[in-house]
């Protein structure tokens, strides 16, 4: 019999007032339950609002390095549960073992980061026109944070949420993805017990239609930080930004790497490959185009294509690639890989369910390569959010670029070539707000920004490092004349 979890309203761990629960499945096996849910409903939600706004002045009034003293005290409490969360990950979500014990690590790391933080938000002390006066600024937390986050980094996205809102004295409201909410709870019990006081973290499971739905609304919260799909992103975006509340939303994405003439092609394709297979093509910052220089193409396809044939697919607990999150997004990304071959690309490799007695009732998919893509066929142009690259053709870097910028997205984007010029010269024209040489279009690291440009991101504000610091707070100036 599966566990049923509850939501985690201020300190105390209880039921939906709906009465409903929901389960959540593992997509390696969707027969299998691996936990049970509350179904929350609007006033659930409310009630965690509610709690937040309570717990607000205490927490605002707690010094920083105390507020660090929690976040650091929860990371150590996670890291003695490591092993614990990245099963739980796995079973959710499905991702393979060292990529889930990688997010969970990551988790870990981002709250010892921001408890290093909490004690030094910043400020500036400036030269005053008048004599005997102070002149300095200072960041103060805005409010109560609404933060709502998807399934595919189930751990990490709301621990780069949530650790920056606590370290800068925010209390939060969180509704996490209705596929994976098991690590976000752990978070939650882990902070519990770090000593967080109660209606600081406030969490509710439930669909986003409602729960997601009251926390934009609600008059009570002051910031919004979405993650999620453009469809949904955008809407909430609009309706944040109306109720006057800060807002910032991260989409999807469509990320190349360029492959040039100066390129070796086995690099390039280990490159793509990682990038474009890696978390089962589930990462927002996945490569699902490479734009290759015809020079080089052919070695490339080869080369790409052994890769993707040689990944050991199946459940996520001990092969190498796990399966798609859930039955929507399988047959999306087969829908996607029915439209490429009606639009007229090549498959290469891939394009159906793996055989085997495991792959059977399992979310998965092979490995997948698209050759002889038209930049303005769809495979090109949409999201597909799973391991599916396409590659398109191109004879000079000029067109490359051309391809690279030529869509509505712009999170991540790489170059691969041994010419340095050439390299720079990317960076400078690339459209993308993450862009790296030599290197796959995933991967972040915690302590510089991130964020995307074009639909990918609200460009109005970044997250992680320091920009994590500016979104939860606001800035006073003071003239102290003494
Ligand atoms: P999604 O948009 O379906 O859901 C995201 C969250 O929004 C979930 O918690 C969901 O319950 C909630 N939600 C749904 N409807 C809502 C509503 N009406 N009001 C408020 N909340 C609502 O996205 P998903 O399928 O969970 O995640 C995959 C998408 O996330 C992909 O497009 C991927 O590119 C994107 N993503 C972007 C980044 C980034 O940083 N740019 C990172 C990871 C994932």
């Amino acid at each position: 019999m599966a566990n049923t979890c509850l939501n985690f309203v201020n300190g105390e761990w209880i039921r939906s007032e709906t009465g409903e629960t929901m389960d959540v499945l593992n997509p390696a096996n969707p027969n299998e339950v691996v936990a049970t849910y509350q179904q929350s409903n609007e006033a659930d939600a409310a009630n965690a609002v509610e709690a937040a706004v309570a717990a607000k002045e205490q927490w605002r009034n707690t010094p920083g390095p105390e507020r660090g003293r929690i976040l650091r005290e929860a990371g150590t409490i996670l890291s003695q549960r490591k092993d614990e969360l990245t099963e739980m990950l796995i079973a959710e979500e499905g991702k393979a073992r060292p990529e889930a014990a990688g997010e969970v690590q990551r988790a870990i790391d981002i709250f010892h980061y921001f408890s290093a933080k909490s004690a030094d938000l910043g400020g500036t002390k400036k030269g005053a026109s008048g004599q005997n006066t102070n002149l300095y600024t200072r960041k103060e937390p805005v409010g109560v944070a609404a933060l709502i986050t998807p399934w595919n980094y189930p751990i990490a996205i709301p621990a780069w949420k949530l650790a920056p809102a606590l370290a800068t004295g925010n209390t939060v409201v969180l509704k996490p993805a209705s596929d994976a909410p098991g690590v976000v709870l752990e978070l939650a019990k882990a902070l519990d017990e770090a000593g967080l006081p109660s209606g600081v973290l406030n969490v509710v499971t439930g669909p986003g239609s409602s729960v997601g739905d009251e926390f934009i609304h609600s008059d009570d919260t002051d910031l919004v930080s979405f993650t999620g799909s453009c469809g949904v992103g955008e809407m909430v975006y609009d309706q944040a930004t109306n109720a006057g509340k800060r807002v910032q939303t991260e989409l999807g994405g469509k990320n190349p790497t360029l492959v040039t003439a100066s390129a070796d092609p086995a690099e390039a394709a280990g490159i793509v490959a990682t990038g474009g297979f890696g978390t089962t093509g589930q990462s927002c910052t996945a490569c699902s185009r490479a734009i290759v220089h015809e020079d080089v193409y052919d070695d490339f396809v080869a080369e790409l294509v052994d890769r993707a044939e040689s990944i050991d697919v199946g459940p996520g607990i001990d092969h190498e690639m796990g399966p798609q999150a859930n039955e929507a997004e399988l047959s999306s990304t087969l829908e996607y890989i029915d439209i490429a071959t009606t639009e007229g690309a090549t498959l290469a490799t891939g394009g159906g369910v793996p055989e085997g007695e495991w792959a059977e009732d399992g979310y998965f998919v092979e490995p997948t390569v698209f050759t002889d893509v038209d930049p303005e066929m769809r495979i090109a142009q949409e999201e597909v959010f799973g391991p599916v690259i396409a590659v398109l053709k191109v004879d000079s870097y000029e067109e490359g670029v051309e391809v690279a910028n030529g869509v509505d997205f712009g999170l991540s984007a790489s170059i691969v070539t041994n010419d340095h010029s050439e390299a720079n010269r990317f960076i400078d024209d690339i459209e993308a707000g993450v862009v790296k040489v030599n290197e796959k279009t995933t991967g972040l690291e915690l302590h510089v920004p991130f964020g995307g440009f074009k639909r990918s991101s609200s460009e109005t504000w970044r997250e992680q490092g320091d920009a994590g610091i500016d979104f939860y707070t606001i800035e006073k100036t003071v003239y102290d004349n003494y």
